[in-house]
C-alpha cells in the first residue's frame, strides 16, 4: 500500500489561520507582533528566504521591519544594529539570516540577540531551555515537524525515532524535540558505518543530510514514517529532498513530499515564534 502523504502545505495553512486568529486578539489589546529580519550581502538563496518571511508576516498581520546590509557590513556595526533591536519594543522576534559573510563571526551575532526576541531559538539559552524541557522558542524547522506529525495523529512516544544528520538548526534540535516527546531518538551522522542498520530499526526517520536521493527503500522499513528535511537540486534543476520519493513512499506509512512538505512549516513556525513573543510581551506589561 502506499504511504498516506503527509501535506505540509495544508498543514501550514491550517496553522497560519491560528496564528492569524492570535495575532488580531494581540492587535486588539494594542500589540501588533514585529518581526526585524536582518540581510547581510547578496546570498541569492537568503535574499529569497527573507523575501518569503516578508510575505508570510504581510498575510498573517505581523508587521515585518527588514534590514539589509551590503556584504562589507562590519561585526561591530551588525553588533550595535542587534543591540538597537533588543531594547525597540516594537520588535517581538529578531531574525539574523545566515550564512553571514565569513568575517562576521555567526556565534558571537546570536548570542546577541536577546532570548526574549530569539524567534529561530539558535541562542544557546533557548537551546538549553529546550534540551532541559522549559517553554522557549523551539528552532523552527524541527518545531515544524512536531506540529504535522501532531496533525497526523502520530504519536512519538515510545518510537524510535533515527534523525540524520546533526546540524545544529535541523538534526540535534529535532532529536531533541521527539525524546522530549518520549521518543527513543538515535543520531546518525557521517560517521556513521551502516547506516542502513540504522534507519531500517526506525519508526520514524528525520533525513537532514543535504543529498538527493539518500534515502532509498533499502533504507525503510515497511510502515515507517519518512520526515524529508533536504532541500536539494536533482540533476534537471528541480527541487527535491534527501528522499527517493516514488520507491520510499511504496514502502512507507506515512512520507513527507518536498517541496510541500516540511519546507512550508519553516517559515509558519517562525511566525509563532514571533507571535508568541509579543505574547509573552503583552503579558509582561501586564503582569
Ligand atoms: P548541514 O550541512 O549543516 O548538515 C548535514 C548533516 O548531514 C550533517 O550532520 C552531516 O554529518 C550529515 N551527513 C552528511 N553526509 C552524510 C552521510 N553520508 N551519512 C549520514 N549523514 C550525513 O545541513 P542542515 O542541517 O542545515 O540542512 C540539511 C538539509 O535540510 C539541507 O538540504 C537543507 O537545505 C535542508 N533544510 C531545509 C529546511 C526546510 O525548511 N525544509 C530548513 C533547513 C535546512 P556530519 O555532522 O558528520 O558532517
Amino acid at each position: 500500500m502506499e504511504a498516506k502523504l503527509i501535506d505540509g502545505k495544508e498543514i501550514a495553512r491550517k496553522t497560519r489561520m491560528e496564528i492569524a486568529e492570535k495575532v488580531l486578539k494581540l492587535k486588539d489589546e494594542g500589540i501588533t507582533p514585529g518581526l526585524a529580519v536582518i540581510l547581510v550581502g547578496n546570498n541569492q538563496a537568503s535574499k529569497l528566504y527573507v523575501k518569503n518571511k516578508e510575505k508570510a508576516c504581510k498575510e498573517l498581520g505581523l508587521n515585518s521591519f527588514m534590514i539589509e546590509y551590503p556584504e562589507s557590513l562590519s561585526e561591530k556595526e551588525l553588533l550595535d544594529k542587534i543591540s538597537e533591536l533588543n531594547q525597540d519594543n516594537k520588535v517581538h522576534g529578531i531574525l539574523v539570516q545566515l550564512p553571514l559573510p565569513s568575517h562576521i563571526e555567526e556565534k558571537k551575532i546570536i548570542e546577541a540577540i536577546t532570548p526574549s526576541k530569539d524567534v529561530d531559538g539558535f541562542h544557546p539559552i533557548s537551546i538549553g531551555r529546550m534540551m532541559t524541557g522549559q517553554d522557549t522558542f523551539y528552532p523552527c524547522t524541527p518545531y515544524g515537524i512536531m506540529v504535522m506529525l501532531k496533525e497526523m495523529d502520530i504519536e512519538p512516544a515510545g518510537k524510535h525515532v533515527v534523525v540524520v544528520g546533526r546540524s545544529n538548526i535541523v538534526g540535534k534540535p529535532a532529536g531533541q524535540l521527539f525524546l522530549n516527546e518520549n521518543a527513543t531518538v538515535t543520531y546518525c551522522h557521517s560517521r556513521t558505518k551502516d547506516l542502513k542498520q540504522f534507519t531500517k530499526q526506525a519508526d520514524i526517520i528525520v533525513s537532514a543530510v543535504g543529498k538527493a536521493n539518500f534515502i532509498t527503500a533499502d533504507h525503510v522499513s515497511q510502515g515507517a514514517v519518512v520526515i524529508d528535511v533536504g532541500m536539494n537540486r536533482d540533476e534537471n534543476g528541480k527541487l527535491c529532498g534527501d528522499v527517493s520519493f516514488d520507491e520510499v513512499k511504496e514502502k512507507a506509512g506515512f512520507i513527507t513530499p518536498v517541496p510541500g512538505g516540511v519546507g512550508p512549516m519553516t517559515i509558519t513556525m517562525l511566525m509563532y515564534n514571533t507571535m508568541k513573543a509579543a505574547s509573552n510581551a503583552s503579558k509582561m506589561q501586564h503582569a
